[in-house]
C-alpha cells in the first residue's frame, strides 16, 4: 500500500484494500477506490461526477498496481462505458484488463484531434479542469451555473459585498467543460467558418480558464452590453478592480497581459491561496 500521485489527485491508502482519491491542492475527499482480488471498485461524489476524476484515479491506481488481471463488474450503461474507454474487455459476466490493454483515454487529446487542433502548437495556457464542481445558482440568461466550491464560496462574499456598496454583479459564464469547449467550436466549424480563425475568437477544449471552475464572466445591471470592452467604463468594473482581490478574485487578462489575449475586463478569477 503506498500514495499515487496522478496529474491532479493523491490516492492515500486509508485501511487494506481501499485508497482515498483526494484534490492535490485542497486535499478535499471526492471519493474511494477499493482493491481487493483482483477486483476494482470505485466510488466518487457526486460534486466530482464527470471531471475526468474516475478515469485519472482508476487508471493511476491500475498502472501503478501492475497486476495481472484486473476484474470489474457492473450493469450500469456509464460505468460500462467507462470500463471499456479504459480498455477493459468482457469475460463471461465481468470485464477485466491487464497491464498491457490498459489505455488512458485523454479527452484533450481526442477533442482536439476530432476538431482538427494541433495540440503542440498552442500558444494559450493549459488549464487542469476541477475535480469537483456543485451548483452555483444562476446566470444573467438564468441558466444554472457551477463553480469549485471554495471558488463558489468566495463568490458568495464578494457578490454580497458589491451589493452592500450598490453594485450588481451578475455572472454570464462560470465552470465550462472540455466538451462544451469543443462543441462551441464545433458549431461555428460546421457553420463553414475555418479553424484558425475560430481560434483567434476560441480557445481550444483545456485552454480555457473557466474549466478551472473558478473562473467567473461578469456583467451588471441596466442595459449593458454584455462581455464587451465596454464593461470596463462600468462603475462595476471600477468596484471590482478595488476589491475584488480582498475577496481572492484576480482579472486574469486585463490590459497588456503577458498571454498576448485581448483584454478581457469581465473575466475574473478566484485564485486558490497555497495551503502548504
Ligand atoms: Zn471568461
Amino acid at each position: 500500500m503506498f500514495t499515487i500521485t496522478t496529474p491532479r489527485l493523491n490516492l492515500q491508502p486509508t485501511h487494506k484494500n481501499c485508497w482515498s482519491i483526494c484534490d492535490q491542492n485542497s486535499h478535499d475527499l471526492l471519493g474511494k477506490i477499493f482493491f481487493h482480488n483482483n477486483w476494482f471498485n470505485i466510488i466518487l461524489k457526486p460534486k466530482s461526477l464527470h471531471l475526468g476524476v474516475a478515469t485519472e484515479s482508476g487508471y493511476g491506481l491500475i498502472k501503478a498496481l501492475n497486476s495481472q488481471a484486473v476484474k470489474a463488474k457492473t450493469d450500469l450503461p456509464h460505468a460500462r462505458l467507462y470500463l471499456k474507454n479504459m480498455g477493459f474487455v468482457q469475460v463471461e459476466d465481468h470485464f477485466e484488463v491487464t497491464p498491457e490493454t490498459l489505455q488512458y483515454p485523454d479527452l484533450y487529446q481526442i477533442l482536439n484531434a476530432k476538431l482538427g487542433i494541433d495540440t503542440q502548437h498552442i500558444r494559450a495556457p493549459k488549464y487542469p479542469t476541477a475535480t469537483q464542481i456543485v451548483d452555483a445558482g444562476m446566470d444573467f440568461f438564468n441558466r444554472p451555473i457551477k463553480l469549485h466550491p471554495t471558488a463558489y464560496q468566495a463568490w458568495q462574499k464578494l457578490q454580497q459585498a458589491a451589493q452592500a456598496d450598490g453594485i450588481q454583479l451578475i455572472p454570464v459564464s462560470a465552470y465550462r467543460s472540455l466538451n462544451y469547449q469543443a462543441e462551441l467550436i464545433q458549431k461555428k466549424l460546421d457553420q463553414g467558418q475555418t479553424i484558425a480563425d475560430i481560434l483567434n475568437v476560441n480557445t481550444p477544449p483545456g485552454h480555457s480558464e473557466h474549466h478551472t471552475g473558478c473562473a467567473l464572466d461578469l456583467t451588471t445591471d441596466g442595459d449593458q452590453p454584455v462581455l464587451e470592452a465596454g464593461f470596463a467604463d462600468t462603475k462595476a468594473y471600477a468596484w471590482l478592480k478595488e476589491n475584488a482581490e480582498t475577496y481572492g478574485f484576480y482579472e486574469s487578462y486585463p490590459e497588456n497581459n503577458p498571454h498576448g489575449i485581448i483584454a478581457e475586463p469581465w473575466h475574473w478569477c478566484y485564485a486558490h491561496k497555497k495551503t502548504g
